[in-house]
């Protein structure tokens, strides 16, 4: 098939783009490089290209006959979200309705979604359902959540075939230590940590530890991003075939807190990792834990590199070679 990957330049864009390497499909990238680097598209054909400029989008999927578009180009950082939530519906929701309706009058009609976790909101049990209530706190969740539901819509009036992968914790890098997490600046939990443990960073801070938890610090499920790439590979292919739209969670069934991460990478990077504490950050619930039996049973998928050592051990060796590049 002929795949379009919009944000295959950034973090999780990339890992997809490097999957696809030992199959049959033939890819090409479009990103903005706003948060994307052009390192990470230059094995492709890469269209350098904002989705707010709907008539280059047009003439791009026009030329170039995609068969699926993948859509990984989004804001992700909660704080800003609240700060800028403009940057935030424009880019995430106004963007992808401009990506959305090219590609229907372009009659193409498979699209795989970036959706989150943070649609869901404070769950209302643990693991959490797909089926569970929509129900985000956060801008940035609210951007998600409303994207699934034009899908939906989309569907029903335009047939347009979606799968929506709402991401647990995305982490970890690539197993061969050419690519992995950047984000500028770096809002994500292990980065900060292991840029604590390389000294990087003078220390790092744990935002909250008075919550409801076993520890009070937050706990999350960790997904490493090879995992990820999988999932959508497997979604894709399946989609293909049944033409049969579905939202997947995409995480490991665990959780761990950010004290419980700490002394991994403590072990992992043999070095003591100095940390403060300080209040809560807006918009993070306590806990969030994928219940992911829909995807591993439908499509057989299953989380291979999640275990936090094997996270932690590539999101290091990533670390190292980002210390000694700066
Ligand atoms: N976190 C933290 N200190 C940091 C960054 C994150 O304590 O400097 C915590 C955060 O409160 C959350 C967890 O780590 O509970 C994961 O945060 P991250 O930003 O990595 O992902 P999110 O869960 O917001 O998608």
């Amino acid at each position: 098939m002929k795949i379009l990957v919009v944000g295959g330049a950034g973090y999780i864009g990339s890992h997809m783009v490097k999957r696809f390497q030992d199959t049959d499909h033939e890819v090409e990238i479009l990103d903005n490089l706003s948060t994307g680097f052009e390192l990470n598209a230059q094995n492709y054909k890469l269209h350098i290209c904002d989705l707010s400029n709907k008539d280059l989008v047009y003439q791009i999927l026009k030329e170039n006959k995609y068969e699926v578009v993948m859509h990984f180009a989004s804001y992700i950082n909660v704080g800003e979200s609240y700060s800028q939530p403009e940057k935030y519906y424009k880019n995430n929701v106004t963007n992808t309705l401009n990506l959305l309706d090219c590609m229907i009058d372009l009659k193409i009609l498979n699209f795989i979604f970036s959706s989150t976790a943070a649609v869901y909101g404070e769950p209302q049990n643990i693991p959490i359902t797909e089926a569970q209530k929509i129900s985000p706190v956060n801008p940035y969740g609210n951007t998600k959540a409303i994207v699934e539901k034009i899908l939906k819509d989309y569907d029903e009036a335009y047939g347009l075939k979606y799968i929506a992968l709402r991401y647990f914790n995305a982490c970890g890098a690539h197993i061969d230590g050419t690519i992995g997490e950047r984000h500028n600046p770096e809002t994500h939990l292990i980065p900060l940590i292991l840029q604590a443990a390389s000294g990087r960073k003078k220390n790092f801070t744990i935002h909250g530890d008075d919550y409801d938890t076993k520890d009070g610090t937050c706990i999350r499920d960790y997904i490493h991003v090879m995992d990820l790439a999988e999932a959508h590979l497997l979604s894709l292919e399946d989609l293909i075939k049944t033409q049969n739209s579905e939202i997947y969670n995409i995480g490991n069934n665990k959780g761990f807190s950010v004290k419980e991460i700490i002394k991994i990478a403590e072990t992992v990077t043999n070095t003591k990792i100095p940390y403060e504490i300080a209040g809560r950050r807006k918009g993070d619930p306590a806990q969030l834990i994928a219940d992911n039996k829909i995807i591993t049973e439908k499509l057989n998928w299953s989380a291979n590199y999640s275990d936090l050592n094997t996270i932690i051990k590539t999101a290091w060796k990533w670390e190292k070679h980002l210390s000694k590049s700066n």
